[in-house]
């Protein structure tokens, strides 16, 4: 397999980690490979905190996995043919936002701002609440999933809050073909957006657990703007791991080993990471 030389200190939004050299997958047999050497994969690095000496990295080569089309395919159960839009798991949330609105289909306007490819944004199940409190995941607008070559029904997929069960590769998928972009919405995202820190960050670093807020338990356990080193969770929003200058990797995990003691000190909670941990 081809490989490439990734500055992670700049390739990913923490802006951790150091030049390592990553495997390119340009195939199915490529993706088949990975996962049989047990390779971790990289999509955007939107989510992750990597090691300066990780090793074993892969991610899709974006020559290959970017398209973007409207494609005819026949539906599995009742042979009818649908429309749905394929997309190739390398492409980004920006891209695949802006075709969508530009061809007036509606259903990713949460993906305006929610920066990842669409395979780390479909292995995370990302989504976002609308200001009225409405859930949007991508989940719901899957209709099937490329995983090392094979083609998936989404409804056999596991997804959850922020988890899909996925292990393989995610090559391509469909995407559900819904008439009608709604702009109220896409604002509405917009405004939420606006509230975010600006500094480098991996987003939120904890899961919301059961009927709370990962953001409120930090700020009661007084880490709300508390930083080790260069890292810091956000004085803006508590949740928020964010890289304050020079942060390193062992900084972030001493933050994170801290919040979960300090709040299941006082809590009884034991959080559980969103962002991922390439060692
Ligand atoms: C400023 C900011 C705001 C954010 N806001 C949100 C938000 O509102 N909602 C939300 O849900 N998330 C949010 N995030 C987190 C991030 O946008 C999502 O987790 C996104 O899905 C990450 O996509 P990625 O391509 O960067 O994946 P990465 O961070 O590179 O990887 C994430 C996970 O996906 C896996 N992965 C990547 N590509 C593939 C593939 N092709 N096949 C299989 N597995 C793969 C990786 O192994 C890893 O486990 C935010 C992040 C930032 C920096």
């Amino acid at each position: 397999m081809q490989t490439r030389l990734i500055d992670f200190s700049k390739y990913s939004s923490l802006r951790i980690g150091a030049p390592i050299e990553v495997h390119l997958i340009r195939s199915s047999k490529d993706a088949q490979e990975c996962v049989a050497r047990g390779f971790s994969l990289i999509g955007k690095a939107q989510n992750l905190l990597i090691s300066p000496h990780a090793k074993n990295l892969a991610m899709l080569d974006k020559e290959i996995f970017s398209q973007i089309s409207i494609e005819s395919r026949e539906n599995t159960t009742n042979g009818a043919q649908e429309n749905s839009v394929l997309v190739g798991a390398a492409l980004s949330s920006s891209k695949i936002f802006s075709f969508f609105k530009a061809q007036n289909l509606g259903g990713v306007e949460f993906l305006q701002g929610l920066p990842g490819s669409l395979g780390g944004i479909i292995k995370m199940n990302a989504g976002l609440k609308s200001s009225s409190g409405q859930n949007y995941e991508i989940c719901e607008m899957l209709d099937s999933i490329n995983i090392n070559g094979e083609w998936i029904d989404a409804e056999k997929i596991p997804f959850s809050y922020r988890s899909s069960g996925i292990s393989g590769v995610i090559l391509q998928a469909c995407l559900k073909k819904i008439q009608g972009f709604n702009d109220a919405l896409s604002k509405d995202f917009l405004a939420i957006r606006a509230k975010h820190p600006k500094m480098p960050s991996c987003g939120s670093c904890f899961k919301n657990p059961k009927g709370d807020f990962a953001g409120r338990l930090l700020e009661s356990v007084g880490l709300k703007g508390f930083s080790i080193g260069g890292v810091g969770f956000s004085a803006q929003h508590a949740n928020f791991l964010v890289n304050l200058g020079g942060g390193s990797f062992e900084d972030a995990l001493a933050l994170i080993e801290l919040a979960k003691k300090r709040v299941f000190e006082a809590f009884g909670i034991m959080l559980e990471c969103e962002v991922q941990i390439i060692s």
